[in-house]
């Protein structure tokens, strides 16, 4: 066993291009309105029509002809949502209309019940009416032929309201990267197991398939294997006839132990092996020949779940069609002072707050690669460029959000 890692130590901007450069969309399909939320919508929508198509009252009211200063004006007809009227308006005359009805031919504006007196079969209007007033002209809230949605964006509530009312009833997606989540470790055991002595329960395993299904990944496939090369093999080739991308755990570093590099070696190409980043210098990322990723993450949970967070999200994201891949940067001053790593890029994990006008970052406590409470809860990775200078409290640096403020 070498004492020094054959491999390279890669800058993490280098990896990151690595791996993004090599994440292209898989393919599209067609899901129902109930089953688009979540995906990312594979085609440029448009408005098929002006919405609304018509003239529309934004009240209940009567429809006059705007100016019109008779004493009292005679009711010709009642219109609701979805019926056209019959009558033409004319001055002195009006239309009795709902929220939503179209106006008859000759109104072009609407007073609003409150705003009239009805006296048997006749109005009076309490002000003369303006052009204009209380009417939705067409193509106020959707143009034919208006962009609706661009490709890559991602379908949350509204967007399947608009796809719904522009009559994209099937919804052309991108597919979902399917994902592979192979935990490793002779020290593993599962979660409703309870560890003999010098054992853990596997946590990766569990937290990783959270995380690629939060990146919108469908996951086809998840074991846990021991560190035995047979096994260990036989597991990541299965993964990979079923999967886009193999997610392992563990077995990266430099133990006598750790195999997933030597294994990537034979079934894959390697493209790097170490990052300058902590927490998980380890991580390895490697494709194979028919096109698929494999990323081997590092074994101490915080390590894994972070590196899944700066490398492997982007990555999956991008394999789904998102437009939008990265997450959003923002300035924040540090709470408290703040030690770099003398080499590494290392991203703490935070909770930034908005307060007296800027955004504050307090780390969340210890931040050893094997404390999951330090992720727990946190809102923000800091960015904390290698240096031997501490970072005073008020420092400013860049955070990644990971969640909404
Ligand atoms: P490794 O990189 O395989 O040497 O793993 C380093 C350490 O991370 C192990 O000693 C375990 O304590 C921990 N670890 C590895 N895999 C898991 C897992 N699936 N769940 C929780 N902890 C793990
Ligand atoms: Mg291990």
């Amino acid at each position: 066993m070498p004492r020094v890692s054959p491999y390279a130590m890669v800058e993490v901007p280098d990896a990151l291009a690595a791996i993004l450069e090599r994440a292209q969309p898989l393919g599209t399909e067609h899901v129902g309105l109930t089953q688009a939320r979540g995906r990312f919508v594979a085609e440029d929508i448009t408005a098929d029509a002006d919405l609304p198509g018509l003239p529309r009252s934004s009240v209940d009211g009567y429809a006059v002809v705007a100016g019109d200063d008779a004493a009292q004006l005679e009711v010709l007809e009642e219109v609701t949502a979805g019926r056209l009227a019959q009558a033409q308006v004319t001055r002195g005359a009006a239309v009795h209309i709902m929220t939503g009805g179209t106006l008859p031919k000759g109104a072009d504006a609407v007073v609003m019940v409150e705003d009239v007196e009805e006296v048997d079969g006749h109005v009076v209007l309490q002000h003369k009416p303006r052009a204009g007033e209380n009417v939705h002209p067409p193509g106020m809230d959707l143009a034919q032929g208006q962009p609706v949605l661009r490709k890559g964006s991602r379908i949350g509530a509204a967007e399947v309201g608009l796809l719904a009312t522009v009559g994209c009833a099937s919804v052309p997606v991108f597919r979902r990267p399917r994902v592979a989540v192979l935990a490793t470790g002779d020290e593993l055991v599962e979660p409703h197991q309870t560890p003999p002595a010098g054992s853990v329960r596997d946590s990766n395993r569990f937290a990783l398939i959270a995380a690629a299904e939060e990146a919108g990944a469908e996951i086809v496939w998840q074991a846990h294997a021991r560190d035995d090369e047979q096994a260990l093999e036989r597991a990541m080739r299965e993964a990979l006839a079923k999967a886009d991308v193999l997610l392992t755990s563990g077995g990266v570093s430099m133990g006598t132990r750790d195999l997933i590099k030597p294994l990537l070696e034979v079934m894959a190409t390697i493209h790097f092996g170490r990052i300058s980043f902590k927490p998980g210098k380890p991580l390895t990322f490697a494709t194979t020949s028919d096109g698929k990723m494999a990323f081997g993450l590092p074994g101490f949970p915080v390590s894994s779940l972070v590196t899944f967070e700066v490398f492997v999200r982007p990555a999956l994201l991008k394999l789904g069609g998102a437009q939008t891949y990265m997450r959003p940067r923002v300035e924040v001053a540090v709470a408290h002072d703040i030690r770099p790593d003398a080499v590494r890029l290392e991203y703490q994990r935070a909770t930034v707050t908005w307060q007296d006008g800027r955004f504050v970052a307090r780390t969340t406590g210890l931040q050893s690669s094997s404390r999951l409470m330090s992720i727990a809860g946190a809102n923000a990775l800091l960015e904390i460029h290698p240096g031997t200078q501490t970072l005073a409290t008020g420092t400013m640096v860049q955070a990644l959000l990971l969640a909404n403020l």
